[in-house]
């Protein structure tokens, strides 16, 4: 039987949001939370998150108490609710003493609907909320309660205790991480097992999907915005200096470019990120720290300048542009400068073999010899059988044949060796290696053991980045980057589904190596174009690999 609160569904978001219909996912969320049951809602960036604890936030009794990590945004959610008539307010650090109390007057009387507060913060509330009727706990970015996830927040931590404290007001995390052990660790920490999970689709079908090699990147972006003049962009540089040498460089040239990044004050981002909202300077080079949270909707295009730590951030940085469904374009330069760089930040970190894992798979993702979206989607848990048709693989694809076999032998491998072993020993397996780890285990005696014994090491192991890229595979990050395979695979195995792959040419080049690491990484760059342009002349994929070792173990 449906309650009132699923009936004034409709009216609440017409009247107090101006909607007419839901966004994909958006009512079964909120049908469940207003069922008063835990829920974990992953929905891509844009998707429309906010709606979902904001609406039963109005229907169900009491308050709802929205945990949120940045400030600058509370205060916008807040502005926004309340010139739709909602009774909101927030919470934070970042407020004098006399407005703090201020809210915490009109939490105790009972009279707000939402309640914006950073996790920091929530301590100082818990005497009063132990005193009021509190009819929802929204968790938002709750990626951020996970030491795996990509910017973890120690504050997030004491949020373990919400559920024992108020077992009986329903829960419901946010995040647009879909990475399925971050998901599975939302769910440990904030201590809601029962919770329904409901994940959006990731796809977002206009986004051109485009990536190039790192060479002459002003060059490509000058070509660029040539054939995409009076369009809004974002440029997404590695550090604030090169921010703000490529918009010194643009301004040159005549383009309305502006630097953005942490170094700056607040007023100053505050300007720059209005004058970009409002067209004023359409085109921002920004380090990260730029668009969480900004909603324009006619962002035209996003170039990664450099590469990318992961798929999760890369993600999200080109999931602003587009949000108005019209077509968009995004560029990521791939260079393996960048790659040694990333690799240095990671070094150290307590979590440096996570780190470095979701940065070899973003580099696979960038190296993929099929269907990118395929690639991006598979790593978000979503199996698509069709290529996109809009990336560049797609528009121009390699030369391609029947992989089944070797798609079988590599899927069944992953299979007997229950799921549990990362590509290395997969692909030891398959080659029939003798070695201590292989025999510690006894994987001598699987099935499958020497079954690609007549595959080259380093053709079997593109092969199984293929299988990744074309979401066969999955990495689980959480724990030493083992196998998974994906509903794909089942098919592969047991339907006779067929797998292509793309042709591999191994090219030898000998290269000396005795020269400071940041001169090899531009040789091996120039290699990796040659390579390229090798893979688009004979329409085959080509490789350059190095004679030095050390250099082996870094591209590893
Ligand atoms: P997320 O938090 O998932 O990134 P938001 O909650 O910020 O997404 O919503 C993204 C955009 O979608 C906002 O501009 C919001 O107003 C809009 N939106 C949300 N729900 C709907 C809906 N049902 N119909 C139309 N637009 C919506
Ligand atoms: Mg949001």
């Amino acid at each position: 039987m449906e309650t009132t609160a699923q009936l004034n569904k409709f009216e609440l978001l017409k009247t107090h949001f101006g909607y007419d219909s839901f966004l994909p996912n958006q009512e079964e969320i909120i049908n469940n939370v207003l069922d008063q049951k835990d829920t974990i809602a992953i929905m891509p960036t844009g998707g429309g998150k906010s709606l979902c604890f904001q609406l039963p936030a109005l229907a169900l009794d009491g308050t709802a108490i929205v945990i949120s990590p940045l400030i600058a945004l509370m205060k916008d959610q807040v502005d926004a609710l309340k010139a739709n008539g909602v009774p909101a307010q927030f919470f934070n650090s970042s407020q004098p003493y006399e407005e703090q109390q201020q809210v915490l007057r009109e939490l105790q009387s009972g009279n707000l609907k939402l309640l914006y507060v950073a996790p920091e913060s929530l301590p100082q509330l818990n005497f009063i909320l132990k005193t009021i009727k509190i009819g929802l706990f929204a968790v938002d970015e709750a990626h951020c309660i996970s030491s795996w996830g990509h910017d973890f927040r120690p504050a997030y931590t004491q949020l373990k205790s919400l559920k024992e404290q108020f077992p009986n007001v329903p829960l419901i995390a946010l995040t647009a991480t879909a990475d399925r052990a971050t998901r599975e660790d939302i769910a440990v920490q904030l201590a809601i097992p029962n919770a329904e999970t409901f994940i959006a689709s990731f796809d977002r079908p206009n986004l051109y999907l485009d990536v190039r090699p790192g060479q002459n990147r002003n060059k490509h972006i000058f070509d660029f915005l040539r054939n995409h003049k009076n369009e809004c962009g974002i440029i997404y540089c590695l550090s604030r200096k090169s921010t703000e040498k490529l918009a010194a460089t643009l301004s040159a040239k005549g383009y309305k470019a502006e630097a953005y990044h942490a170094g700056l004050t607040s007023e100053e981002r505050t300007q720059i990120q209005e004058n970009f909202i409002n067209d004023i300077s359409p085109i921002i080079v920004a380090t990260i720290a730029f668009g969480m949270g900004i909603d324009k909707s006619n962002v035209r295009w996003v170039i990664h300048y450099n590469m990318r730590k992961n798929i999760d951030g890369y993600y999200q940085e080109i999931g602003r542009s587009g949000r108005d469904g019209q077509p968009a374009h995004t560029i990521l330069f791939y260079s393996f400068a960048d790659v040694i760089m990333l690799r240095k930040f990671a070094e150290g970190s307590e979590t440096e073999a996570y780190q470095l894992a979701k940065l070899e798979r973003m580099q696979q993702y960038a190296e993929a010899l099929s269907c990118r979206r395929k690639a991006l989607l598979g790593y978000f848990g979503e199996h698509i059988t069709e290529d996109c048709g809009n990336c560049d693989i797609c528009r121009t694809p390699p030369k391609y044949f029947d992989g089944t076999l070797i798609a079988q032998k590599i899927c069944s491998a992953v299979a007997r060796l229950q799921e549990q072993e990362a590509l290395g020993m997969v692909l030891d397996v398959l080659r029939g290696a003798q070695n201590a780890q292989v025999y510690d285990k006894g994987y001598q005696n699987i099935k499958t053991y020497g079954a690609a014994k007549d595959i080259a090491w380093r053709d079997l192991q593109q092969y199984a980045i293929q299988l990744l890229n074309q979401g066969v595979l999955q990495i689980y990050f959480h724990e030493n980057g083992r196998l998974l395979l994906t509903p794909l695979a089942k098919k592969v195995l047991f339907e006779g589904k067929k797998v292509r792959l793309a042709v591999i040419i191994q090219e030898v080049e000998t290269v000396k190596t005795e020269r400071a690491p940041r001169k090899r990484a531009e040789l091996f760059d120039k290699l990796r174009e040659l390579r390229l342009k090798l893979a688009q002349e004979i329409n085959k994929p080509a490789f350059v690999v190095f004679s030095d070792a050390t250099l082996e173990d870094m591209e590893h």
